[in-house]
């Protein structure tokens, strides 16, 4: 897949460049700040994605701050669903939509807004009730895999495949290891997608900085195809 870039070349610091159609990483770690950075630029850093009040920018900080809403970061598709850190996945938000969204889609979300107001006119609390039950039905389904969370197009043909992860460090690391073995017990592989670069450096996922040589498990894997690690390989390696 290829991720949202800006059509312009675009420098991130010393993390990242955009040059022509390609990111370059510089440093692993950076990864989540640079996609921020990116989507700022793409969708602006002034305006909520989804009710478009004015958002308090980084350059304006000091200014009005009670006519601004704070900004945040959406993820369209949930986290808690495998949704990853990657431009076409974010949304700039205010703090008010980002926290009323939570663990919904886009798509829901924007229901359960026409719900709310439905609720204010009428003062008919069940429909309140009646969309969140649906809604939790429909995720239950999400979690055990009958509805699918990412889109077909975003993954590997072959996921999900082995990655490797560190046995001992994940014993020392405890319970988020743990729920990696619970994930792959239950269903097979790891529910949260690993991002790998196109020469295959893994720069986001579960436990990203786990990977060793040790004990290999099954994951999703989002190939970033316009995305080329350009770092020293073993430079930011915790092992
Ligand atoms: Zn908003």
């Amino acid at each position: 897949m290829e991720i949202l870039l800006p059509g312009d070349d675009f420098v991130i610091g010393d993390s990242a460049e955009v040059k022509g159609d390609t990111l370059y990483l510089y440093k692993k770690g950076d990864f989540k700040d640079v996609m921020y950075a990116l989507t700022y630029k793409i969708f602006g850093d002034d305006e909520c994605y989804f009710c478009h009040r004015k958002l308090r920018s980084h350059e304006t900080q000091c200014n009005n701050q009670a006519y601004f809403s704070k900004i945040s970061m959406d993820h369209l598709i949930p986290q808690d669903f495998g949704g990853p850190t990657i431009t076409n996945n974010l949304r700039p938000a205010c703090t008010a939509c980002n926290s009323r969204k939570g663990n919904m889609f886009e798509d829901e979300f924007y229901e359960f807004l026409k719900v709310y107001q439905e609720v204010i006119r009428t003062g008919n609390q069940d429909l309140l009730e009646k969309f969140r039950a649906a809604l939790l039905a429909k995720q239950e389904k999400r979690r055990k895999g009958d509805i699918p969370s990412l889109p077909a197009a975003w993954l590997a043909d072959s996921s999900p495949r082995s990655i490797w992860v560190n046995y001992r460090i994940g014993e020392i690391k405890g319970g988020s290891y743990m729920r990696m073995l619970e994930d792959v017990a239950q269903y097979g592989y790891l529910i949260k997608p690993v991002t790998v670069t196109a020469n295959n450096v893994l720069v986001d996922g579960f436990n990203a900085n786990l990977i060793s040589t040790i004990k290999d498990m099954p994951a999703l894997i989002i190939p970033m195809d316009n995305v080329v690690y350009a770092g020293y390989p073993y430079g930011e390696r915790n092992l």
